[in-house]
């Protein structure tokens, strides 16, 4: 696949999002709908011949059952194709494009505060909870396999792709050997055993719960072989013995959706997504769990209040200063004095307001309070008004301005990240 190429004769391929194991993911426009999309190219099942021909048939059976799940927390899938001929032939999936993060990227910067990780993984519960209940599980349940939105709520991917893709699902097989559905570090015995069933999702979710909390994978191990070993004989530790500030609530959460028995763990993903609801998962925390603020909150509670409030108020402070008349506020003939305060008033309270939750029209309330600021000083400059005024005034006007905008576009990046490590 390249930059450019068109797939189904409407998805231009832009920018390549990732690889997995089973092909690529691109970013691409939907011509026909004028809108980006995301495109996962299964190159896996690529090739030609009857058993590939099969695979593909299977593939785009499976995949539009799932393509049926309708969920805040499960990414849309919008379309399904082939690409090429022949030997050449290539199913691919078209789906949502989701702006954020993969949980991968997340753990990337370590580990993530508890708070974050309720909130995060009874969304994904949620999503269990509705495709289990439609008959479909996921399989495979793993960091790439989530995304963080700006708004903070979390979107599930590849639901049943990987038994889609599966070349054992039917009999038949492909060439490939060592195909394994399912991603090892992840993988709840009974599916290690070639068994799966619903309560090997929440395994998986046990597994990527310990890993948000601690940073580090329940077991460890050089290979796929010492994985699936250690899922089907080892004890799992509980994540408060591998890492400090966990509170003692998670580790029973954990050690029970870690049981090698599926049927000794939670009875289904709905009664987990409420266990992962409960307020003695993150105690002190004041903000409810249901924010993505909450984590900063409970870890950072008054350096986080220091950025949000006190420096907009210093800047508002500091605007009453560049205006140096003190009547300013009644002063009949000094409109644009007051309009100049409340546009500043505005952008620092959009400032203010801004959290990880942010929707998207606060986020351009605050943008367009930020440009109609920086119009505000052009008309100093220009002299509208500017004979009441001396230099220095404008000068100072000015650059509280530029202060208070680099203090919105600064919190307006910050929270989109929505992600704190947790102390
Ligand atoms: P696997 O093939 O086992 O699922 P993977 O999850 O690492 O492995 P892909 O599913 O191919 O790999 O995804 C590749 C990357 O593309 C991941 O980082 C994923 O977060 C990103 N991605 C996948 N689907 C979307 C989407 N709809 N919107 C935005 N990013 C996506
Ligand atoms: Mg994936």
């Amino acid at each position: 696949m390249t930059e450019g190429q068109l797939l189904g004769g409407r998805y231009r391929l832009e920018r390549l999002l990732g690889e997995g194991g089973m092909g690529q993911v691109w970013q691409a426009r939907d011509e026909a709908l004028a809108r980006p999309v995301a495109v996962k190219v299964i190159s896996l099942l690529a090739g030609g011949g009857t058993r590939g021909d099969e695979a593909r048939a299977r593939f785009l059976r499976e995949a539009r059952i799932t393509a049926g799940l309708q969920h805040a927390n499960i990414v849309t899938v919008h379309d399904l194709g082939e690409s090429g001929e022949g030997e050449n032939r290539v199913p691919f999936l078209v789906m949502e494009l989701v702006r954020g993060e993969g949980l991968d990227a997340v753990l990337r910067r370590g580990a993530v505060a508890p708070a974050l990780v309720a909130q995060w993984s009874a969304e994904i519960c949620d999503a269990l909870a509705a495709a289990h209940e439609a008959g479909i599980m996921h399989r495979d349940i793993k960091p790439s396999n989530v995304l963080v939105t700006p708004s903070g709520s979390v979107k599930v991917l590849d639901f049943g792709v990987a038994r889609a893709a599966d070349p054992s699902a039917t009999g038949d097989r492909l060439t490939r050997t060592g195909f394994i559905v399912g991603t090892p570090p992840y993988m709840a015995p009974e599916q290690a055993r070639g068994f799966p069933e619903p309560a090997s999702d929440l395994y998986a979710v046990g597994c990527l719960i310990f890993e948000l909390l601690t940073g580090r994978l329940p077991f460890q191990a050089p290979d796929t072989v010492g994985y699936l070993t250690a899922h089907l004989t080892e004890e799992p530790p509980a994540p408060g013995s591998v890492a400090a500030g966990i509170p003692a609530a998670w580790d029973d959460l954990v050690l029970t959706l870690l049981r090698k028995e599926p049927a000794r763990r939670y009875p289904d993903a709905g009664a987990l997504a409420r266990a992962l609801r409960h307020p003695d998962l993150t105690p002190g925390s004041t903000i409810p769990a249901t924010t993505a603020e909450a984590g900063r909150t409970s870890t950072a509670p008054t350096g986080e209040a220091v950025k949000r409030f006190g420096l907009p108020a210093v800047l508002l402070v500091a605007t009453l200063i560049a205006f140096p008349d003190p009547a300013w506020l009644t002063y009949a003939g000094s409109g644009f004095r007051y309009i100049s305060l409340t546009l500043m008033a505005a952008l620092l309270g959009c400032a203010s307001a801004l959290t990880p939750r942010a929707g998207n029209l606060l986020r351009t309330t605050g943008y367009v309070t930020a440009l109609l600021n920086a119009a505000n000083v052009w008309f100093l400059v220009l002299g509208i008004d500017a004979g009441r005024w001396t230099n220095d005034s404008v000068w100072a006007y000015g650059t509280v301005v530029a202060l208070a905008l680099a203090t919105y576009a600064h919190r307006d990046v910050t929270t989109r990240r929505a992600v704190t490590v947790a102390s």
